[in-house]
């Protein structure tokens, strides 16, 4: 009798539960959310990450805000976002570097890419391009690979942190030239940029999405893009293959994830709201005007996202440990 009282009280208690949980992804969300950004503010990731945002908070109808979490090339963040509240709440603006190429750089790392995370959807893509200060006395790509290897040691490279996209894409370029530029981390690309603009640094590798500004208002130099087509945002920059360094080939993408075990069912509000974001001719307009590459229709979502977290784990790990 009691023991059948005590049963029936538990699976009361049960249906309370479960109710609640429905109800509270069904109400999804009553709150602000917070995006973290794992870098400072001003680069290619914050900046995506606000463009996209913005968009998300009027369908979501609630406020999507950034917070930058910058340190340790992106890891800082991405391990904040793995270890906070999976109700949807918080979720992470991540790319190639935090999710991906970290894995090889960091053998600690606190987390697993591909399977501490609920996948959300592809941002942006964005390609690679080779910067360097304005003064800086090469020409063109030639004269930039002669300049690095008679001043080997000597130029200073500015990335964001090891495992960035900027680290792990001038590594690629290190090896390939067979040079050891003095490495300059920053909290993100954002000041690093200043950096390039001011002359304290020579050169660096990063996402186009900053870049394209400087490089239209002539504060810095752009050497090659490493896609296999120009970007018709930069149609005077020639691809690596055509300005004779057809092994640098170097793209990166920006994506939203939420921690894991985040509800289904929000997790896919959340990738419907980046997927709206993504067809709006206002976002698309800005994102395209700096270069990146808004996915299609199969490449956006928390499926795609998945496979192509894995892919790029499978492609960069071997790269990067090749070249360390
Ligand atoms: N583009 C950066 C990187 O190198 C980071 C940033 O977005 O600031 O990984």
């Amino acid at each position: 009798m009691i023991k059948n009282l005590v049963g029936a009280l538990l699976s009361a208690a049960l249906v309370v539960v479960t109710a609640g949980a429905a109800q509270a992804q069904s109400d999804y969300p009553k709150r602000n959310i917070v995006m973290i950004v794992p870098f400072a503010a001003g680069g290619p990731t914050d900046v995506v990450a606000r463009i996209v945002s913005e968009h998300m908070s009027r369908t979501l109808g609630q406020t999507v805000l950034i917070e930058n979490v910058a340190g340790a090339g992106g890891t800082t963040g991405a391990t904040r976002a793995m270890r906070a509240a999976n109700d949807g709440y918080t979720v992470i603006m991540g790319h190639m570097g935090t999710h991906a190429a970290a894995v090889a750089l960091y053998p600690n790392l606190a987390y697993k890419p591909d399977v501490d995370f609920e996948p959300v959807g592809m941002a942006a893509g964005t390609p690679i391009l080779i910067l360097a200060k304005k003064d800086l006395p090469a020409k063109d790509l030639k004269e930039f690979v002669a300049y690095v290897k008679a001043n080997n040691e000597k130029l200073n490279m500015a990335h964001a942190g090891v495992g960035s996209v900027s680290h792990t894409t001038c590594l690629l370029l290190s090896s390939i030239l067979q040079v050891k530029p003095i490495a300059v981390p920053f909290q993100g690309t954002g000041p690093a940029m200043n950096a390039l603009v001011g002359g304290q640094v020579d050169y660096m590798c990063d996402q186009i999405v900053n870049a394209v500004p400087q490089i239209q208002g002539g504060t810095i130099k752009a050497y090659a893009i490493g896609t296999p087509e120009r970007s018709p945002v930069l149609p005077d920059v020639p691809t690596t293959t055509e300005a004779g360094l057809p092994q640098y080939q170097a793209s990166a993408w920006n994506a939203v994830f939420a921690p894991k075990g985040t509800p289904k069912e929000i997790v896919q509000k959340l990738a419907d709201a980046l997927d709206k974001a993504l067809d709006d001719p206002a976002v698309r307009k800005r994102l395209l005007d700096l270069g990146s590459d808004i996915p299609g229709k199969d490449r956006r979502g928390p499926q795609a996202l998945g496979t192509l977290v894995k892919n790029e784990i499978a492609k960069w790990t071997p790269i990067i440990k090749a070249n360390m």
